[in-house]
């Protein structure tokens, strides 16, 4: 059976944690203390725990963590009135709004509030717009999809011509996924729950990016051989023993010996996650201040 390469994500990320943290002892010389701000909104427990491990991470990092939380029942207008105070905050280089949102409030008004400078998630239709029309440099690109990035320039040093799926088209993965990727000159696919034909859509993949939300859904026969395959994928499933575990879009089982290389889950985009986050924030923070930014 041919190997399939795992692709330590975790790794990569305290790599990335590393770089970030030299640059922020760089700029601390220049008096500059890069500051990340998480909005909580309500006391779902998902989002309590992404948070604190966001701000542990920015903490090791170096850089300054803060937390606005507020009750579920907050308006909207008090949320945009604390999205302006911290736009105005010279602590604040990024500005996180842990999503979801409770119902009644229009997070896309929220985003749209956000100063684009201060856009840490990539967002905002500023961001969005740059990112598509090839001003990805002047861009804060999301977190998620530029982990996946990443991680793909490792393993495949020549992205240029190949075909390359992405499963999913959320304005948080999927699309700026897509966008990437074609800046990257790969022949793109967006496929989503209305293709037809999915498993010989996904065969014709050099490089899957599966982030659809579906356990295991990319069974080993649509994996086309040596393809390098992302999954982005975090769902919660009963295991064998009853106990709760974490596994992803695709079956990483019937992945072996097929694909070329495969992230885990746990352990392979999760990782990167955040730490692309602390990049963006250190980004944010030179951008805003005229400092060249670290090639990182
Ligand atoms: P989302 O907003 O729910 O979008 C899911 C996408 O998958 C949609 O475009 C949907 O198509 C498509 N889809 C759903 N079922 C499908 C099916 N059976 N066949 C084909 N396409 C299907 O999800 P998301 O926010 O992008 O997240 C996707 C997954 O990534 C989730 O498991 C999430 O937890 C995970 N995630 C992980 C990280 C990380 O750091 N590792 C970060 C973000 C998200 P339609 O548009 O047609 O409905």
């Amino acid at each position: 059976m041919p190997h399939t390469e795992r692709i330590d994500g975790k790794a990569r990320a305290d790599r990335l944690i590393a770089e970030v943290a030299a640059a922020t002892a760089k700029l601390k010389a220049l008096a500059i203390s890069p500051g990340l701000c998480a909005v909580l909104v309500g006391e779902d427990p998902a989002s309590q725990v992404y948070v604190r491990n966001k701000g542990r991470a920015a903490t090791a990092a170096g850089i300054a963590s803060f937390q606005e939380t507020l009750p579920a029942s907050v308006s909207e207008a008090e949320l945009l009135a604390l999205i302006a105070k911290l736009n105005a905050d010279d602590r604040v280089d990024g500005i996180l709004v842990q999503l979801p949102l409770p119902k009644h409030i229009d997070p896309q008004r929220v985003i749209d509030a956000i100063d684009p400078g201060k856009d840490v998630d990539g967002f905002h239709a500023q961001n969005v717009g740059r990112l598509w029309s090839g001003g990805m440099d002047r861009a804060l690109v999301p977190c998620t999809p530029y982990g996946c990035l990443m991680l793909l320039r490792d393993v495949l040093p020549k992205l240029a011509g190949a075909d390359a799926v992405v499963l999913g088209r959320s304005n948080i993965v999927g699309k700026p996924m897509a966008a990437l990727l074609l800046s990257e000159s790969c022949t793109v696919t967006l496929a989503h729950s209305r293709t037809r034909d999915l498993p010989d859509v996904v065969r014709r993949a050099d490089i899957l990016i599966a982030a659809v939300g579906r356990p295991e859904l990319v069974r080993g026969s649509w994996i086309r051989e040596g393809a390098v395959v992302i999954d982005v994928g975090i769902n919660r499933i009963a295991g064998a023993d009853g106990k709760p575990k974490l596994v992803g879009d695709v079956s990483f089982a019937e992945a072996q010996g097929i694909a070329g290389a495969i992230t885990p889950v746990p352990g392979g985009v999760g990782p990167m996650t955040i730490a692309c986050l602390l990049r963006n924030t250190v980004i944010a923070a030179c951008r805003r201040r005229g400092v060249t930014e670290p090639q990182i």
